[in-house]
């Protein structure tokens, strides 16, 4: 399985940033570390739930605070 995950579909409209991971796992530690750059540094499950949904294509469009 193969996942793209851009910040715009997550609801920041400002940040141009695609990830692709190949598994959710890989996902999921690639987007933690991209937070940092959103001011996240210590990332709650329900944000890190909801980017990895709309990451696997589950779901669409919850903003992330900017
Ligand atoms: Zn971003």
């Amino acid at each position: 399985m193969n996942y793209t995950f851009r910040c715009v579909d997550a609801g920041a409209p400002t940040c141009f940033s695609s990830f692709a991971a190949n598994t959710e796992e890989e996902l999921r530690n690639t987007l933690i570390q991209h937070l940092g750059r959103h001011g996240v540094t210590k990332p709650n499950e329900t944000l890190v739930d909801y980017l990895l949904a709309v990451g696997t294509g589950r779901q669409h469009s919850l903003p992330l605070n900017p």
